[in-house]
């Protein structure tokens, strides 16, 4: 009888070796674009509350766990994603009537949006630093402006919202319209944000794909879905950014 060295399991029963995909260190960018909610604001948990209640006014129960996920996507994504999970079919006008209740109720609940720790000091040490800079949010341009403001700086950044393109995140569009605007190359930039469709986003868009542990996804979801590097906190990012070689 062959004896069994205990944790010591015949090869063929060990899980096969995923290798990590290796990434060359990040240069540093000639612009910084950045996602907002989850990013910069602590507002994720509020839109998924908005969702909910969106789809509450349809007769539509969804679970708020299972909408964490899509939070940061394609108003119209999420809607019909939320739709899905209450076992509705919707078409294109109920897709836009419920991103846009969504949005009121979001309005609504964030009254006094909290900035993520180092927020401020990010922007302002890119600024000193003299690296453009920018916010690409999916959402409406409505419902962004008092998450900006809450940051603190002593002037709003160039802000590229969902009213601006026909797809937002995880499409590239408004990422690229952003490196347009501040007028530089789009694989000079990187793109820092929260969520999965952040990374997607950014790697279709031929960016730096910059991810930040500050909303629900892990370092897992971020790096399985395209990040470059993945980040605690802002404060650690600001660090990288200044520190990654010319
Ligand atoms: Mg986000």
């Amino acid at each position: 009888m062959t004896r069994q060295v205990p944790g010591a399991e015949p090869p063929e029963r060990l899980p096969a070796l995923v290798p990590w995909p290796v990434r060359p260190e990040p240069r540093r960018p000639g612009a910084v674009v950045l996602d907002l909610d989850g990013t910069l604001v602590d507002t994720v948990a509020l839109r998924v509350a908005a969702w909910v209640a969106a789809f509450g006014e349809l007769g539509m129960e969804v679970e708020p766990q299972a909408l964490r996920r899509w939070i940061g996507a394609d108003g119209h994504l999420v809607a019909r994603a939320g739709a899905q999970m209450a076992g509705r079919e919707i078409d294109d006008e109920l897709a836009d009537r419920i991103d846009h209740r969504s949005g009121e109720h979001f309005n609504h609940l964030n009254a006094t949006p909290r900035p993520l720790p180092g927020a401020r000091e990010l922007l302002l040490a890119l600024a000193s630093a003299g690296i453009p800079r920018a916010i690409a949010t999916a959402s409406r341009a409505g419902q962004v402006l008092a998450s900006v403001d809450a940051v603190g700086l002593p002037a709003r950044p160039l802000i590229v919202d969902g009213s601006h393109v026909r797809h937002a995140k995880p499409a590239p569009d408004l990422l690229l319209l952003a490196a347009r605007r501040l007028g530089v190359a789009p694989d000079t930039c990187w793109y820092v944000g929260d969520s999965t469709w952040d990374m997607q986003a950014a790697r279709a868009a031929g960016m730096t794909a910059a991810g930040v542990l500050t909303g629900f996804a892990t370092s897992h979801d971020l790096l399985a879905a395209g990040a470059d590097l993945a980040v605690y906190g802002l404060a650690e990012l600001q660090r990288r950014i200044l520190d990654a070689p010319r």
